[in-house]
Formats: structure tokens, sequence, C-alpha cells
């Protein structure tokens, strides 16, 4: 167990503080004590009760390490918070974390900020910028050159004839919540298609209901469309076929420069499906494999084969679809480094126009966390024991995680693609990051405005997000609002609401 000790002054950084310490100590049970309250990770913030901790001897306790005065204002004093957390938790485990104390799930944005805002400046050099990351952040080398490339890339991109106006457009987000079954690491909300199957036509009515009774308020032009979910293409022919018609009818695509579906699955993806999709203007496609191991595949849930991804791939291609994309997961269970050569072999013989490449990021609602110890079971049945949950804390798991990924940023320079947008996640493997690589203009447009915030997304249908973005004299904000979570509510409750 490890005791995190939180000064009240230092509360409203809890955050943070707990974030850093989970970098350091991946997975692993910790309990923050706030003052004389104890707050269990495992029972959530809501649910703490005072009470005094009872540390055992060889339990770790991470107390004393801030020294600095509260000065400065709250970005000051939170980087300074996180810069001694960092050298005390440093000390004492022996450990540097590659990301130095970035936690947040965008760090480009912060290169971003510093090239645009230097923009003209002779001051701003590579140098320049990763030294500023190293003073405030620990960051080391190889990250910051990994995150000065996405930048650059991003601000190209974002330069495009057919971009620039960006701010005076925005992007639209449909979620489709449904899937055929439900991956064991899955955080997504997705719901069992035929356990749910009589709400699916109801779900398309609502979410036509949606359209209709929003966009006329939105106005204006759809820059990108993205369809994702779940697994869209779970929806049958003819429902499939009426949520890309609902679309036409509500949205103005004249100015569209990208639509994407998220198929996911290759064992939903039909021929008929791929042909309503041209007929629609989809110009951009996701074939996700995870992993070309069908054991895996298998132990994971994805109820598809390796066969599968390889003949839906090329059917598509046949159709004429020359921008898609492929999904990675580093860090499954069992895989190793020669599982994911593996992996990466099937796509370099498939020759997809972007990759992405995920580690695995193990979050309280997946499966893989939350029935961890009814699971645990088939874990031993599957030889990897119990240790799982420590398994990516270990420098060994890192180590390899680590080379997976280098193998990755190989395959995709074979592949001539180049990396566009970084995001990370909490509690991922090896304390890493997502990547997506693409081909010069197959990068996904929709993916750099949710990452970057610069431009209004507006999501339609359950698991959500509208994220509306203001500037005004040079000052910006984004107001994000959560849509609805289950299709029940949604279905039901829309009308009254
Ligand atoms: S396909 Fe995606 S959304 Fe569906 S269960 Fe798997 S991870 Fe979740």
């Amino acid at each position: 167990m490890i005791y995190v000790y939180i000064k009240k002054e230092l509360a409203k950084f809890e955050t943070d503080i707990r974030d850093l310490c989970l970098a350091f100590f991946t997975l692993q049970k910790i309990t923050y004590i706030i003052e004389s309250n104890t707050t269990d990770e495992s029972i959530d913030t809501v649910g703490a009760k005072p009470c005094e901790p009872q540390i055992a001897n060889d339990d770790i306790v991470v107390n004393d390490y801030y020294t600095g005065a509260l000065s400065g204002d709250r970005l000051q004093i939170k980087s300074e918070l996180k810069r001694q957390l960092y050298n005390y938790l440093s000390k004492l485990t022996g450990k540097t974390l590659l990301w130095g104390t970035l936690t947040g799930i965008r760090p480009v944005n912060i290169v971003t900020k510093i090239i645009e805002d230097l923009v003209g400046n002779p001051l701003l050099t590579d140098d320049y910028i990763r030294n500023e990351l190293k003073k405030e952040y620990y960051i080391s080398d190889l990250k910051a050159n990994e995150l000065i490339r996405i930048a650059k890339k991003e601000i190209e991109i974002l330069n495009r004839p057919e971009v620039k106006d960006y701010k005076k457009s925005y992007s639209i987000y449909v979620g489709v919540p449904f899937c055929k079954s439900t991956c064991l690491y899955c955080s997504f909300t997705s719901f069992n298609i035929e356990k749910f199957s009589k709400y699916v036509d109801t779900y398309l009515e609502t979410l036509e209901k949606d359209f209709k009774s929003r966009i006329a308020s939105i106005g204006g032009k759809a820059l990108t469309l993205y369809i994702g979910g779940g697994t869209p293409t779970s929806l049958n022919e003819e429902q499939f076929e009426r949520l890309l018609t609902i679309i036409d009818k509500y949205v103005d695509k004249s100015k569209c420069i990208e639509y994407t579906v998220e198929a996911g699955r290759p064992d939903t993806i039909t021929k008929e499906k791929l042909i309503i999709m041209k007929k629609h203007g989809v110009t951009r496609i996701s074939i996700n494999p995870q992993s070309f191991n069908q054991r895996t595949l298998d132990l994971i849930g994805r109820k598809h084969t390796v066969k599968d991804v390889i003949k839906k791939f090329k059917l598509a291609r046949s159709l004429g679809f020359d921008n898609i994309n492929m999904d990675i997961i580093l860090g499954l269970p069992n895989e190793h480094l020669l599982n994911v050569l593996k992996t990466l072999n099937g796509i370099r013989k498939l020759k997809p126009d972007s990759f992405t490449v995920h580690s695995l990021a193990l979050k309280r609602a997946a499966r893989l966390n939350f029935e961890l110890d009814s699971w645990t079971k088939n874990y031993y049945l599957a030889g990897l024991g119990n240790q799982r949950r420590a398994k990516f804390c270990e420098p060994e798991g890192r180590r390899e995680i680590d080379k997976m990924f280098k193998w990755s940023e190989y395959l995709a320079k074979y592949l001539n693609l180049h990396p566009y947008y970084l995001y990370r996640q909490k509690n991922m493997a090896g304390n890493l990051e997502n990547v997506g690589y693409a081909k010069d203009g197959k990068e996904c447009v929709y993916n750099i405005m949710m990452m970057s915030e610069r431009h209004t997304v507006y999501g339609f249908g359950t698991a959500t997000t509208k994220k509306v973005f203001y500037e005004n004299d040079g000052s910006k904000r984004i107001e994000s609002e959560e849509g609805y979570k289950s299709v029940i509510d949604y279905c039901k409750s829309f009308d009254t609401i």
C-alpha cells in the first residue's frame, strides 16, 4: 500500500498529486490522506471517510514532498509542487520518467503554444523548446523531440488551405454506442447490440430528433464528420444506411474535408456497408486489428479473426477506400515483443494510410480492471498469473513496452507514415502515450481538432461531448458539456429534456 499525504492547502491539487504518484506507482493501490481525511481510491473520493491510516512496516509513505512557499499564480504553484513531488518520488523509487512531471492528456498543446507565441522570434529554435520543456517539466529529450515534431506537423496541417479557416466551422461527432461484444479493456460507452436490439431503431429515431432540434441553431458548415462509438458498423445494413441518411439530411457537408466512420471491428464490416459508405461520401474508415495474434483476440473478447482483418481490409481497398486507418494496442495481456512484431508485420503487409498505436490504458470502468478478481482465474489459465496489475510498473515491463513503441515507430517510418497526433490517458501501460501516424494528406483532422481544442465539436447521440470554442480579444476558452451516457435515458428522456 502507498500512502500519500496531501496538506490541506494543497488539496486543490489533489488530482495532480495523484496522477504523478500513479505515474511512479502505476496501478498500485494508493490511499490519499488529506489532513485527517482518508481518501481510498478503491472506494472513490465520494465515499471517503475520516479515519486514521493503519500504516504497516512495508507500506510506502509519501509525505513532506513540498517545501516551497505558496507563491505565484495557481499554475506556477502547481508546476513547482509537481517538480518537488517528482524529485521526492524519483529519489524514493530510484526512477525517472520520460514524461517528467507531465500528466495531462494533451502535452502537444504546450509546444504548439510555445511555437505560436514566439513565431518570428529568433529565440524560437528546437533547442529553446527542449530547454523550456526540461526546465518546466523535467521531460526527457526523447519525448521533447517527439512533441516538437508532432506540434510542427499539427501547425502545418492547420495551415493547409482547406483547413486554415477551421475557426469559422465546426466538427461533428456522432456516437453509435453498440458493439457485438465487449472488449476486455473497453472503457467506452458500449452496449451489446444483441441485448439492446430493441433500442437500436428508437436510438436512430432519437438521433434524428437530436439533429432536427439542434442543427438549425448551430448553422454553418461542418469541416469534419466522425462517426464513432461503440462500433457504428455493428448496425445492420438497413439501420446503417438510415444513420448515414439522417446525417445527409441535416448536416451541410459542402465544405466537409473529411468524413470518418470508425468501422472498428472487422466482423461487422460487409461489402454492402462499405458500398453504403461510399454512396454517402465517407472518405476515411478504421479497421482495427488491435493484434494479429488470434490467441490475444480471443482472450480480449474481440470475436473476430486475424483473417477477417486481412479480408475486410482488402475488400475495402478493392471498393476504392484510399484512406484506411488501423489501430493496434501495445501491452495487451500475454503479449510480448514477439507478438507485437507479428502484429506490426501484418500491418506492414497491408500498408494502411494511417495507423494509431495505443498503449493499454486500464481505466476503472474497463472489465479488465473492474472485474479483475473474478477474471484473474482466466488470466491464470492463460498463463499470466495474478501479477497483471504490477506488470507494467516494473522496469522490465516498461522496457518491453518501450521496445514495442520503438518498433512501431520503425514500421511507421518504413511505411512513410509520420506522427501527427498524440494524446495520453491515465493509467497507461508503461506511462506512455497513444500516437497517430499517417501519410501526408491522410491525417485525421478531426483527431487534431479534438486534441488541440481550437474549434467547436458538436456531439450527437450518447457518450458524446460538446466542446464549444470561444475566442474574444485574444483570449480563448473551451466550454465542454457531456451528453447522455445511457441509451435508454437518451431514448426515453430526449423529448422531455
Ligand atoms: S470495439 Fe471499442 S467500443 Fe466496442 S467494446 Fe471494443 S473497445 Fe469498446
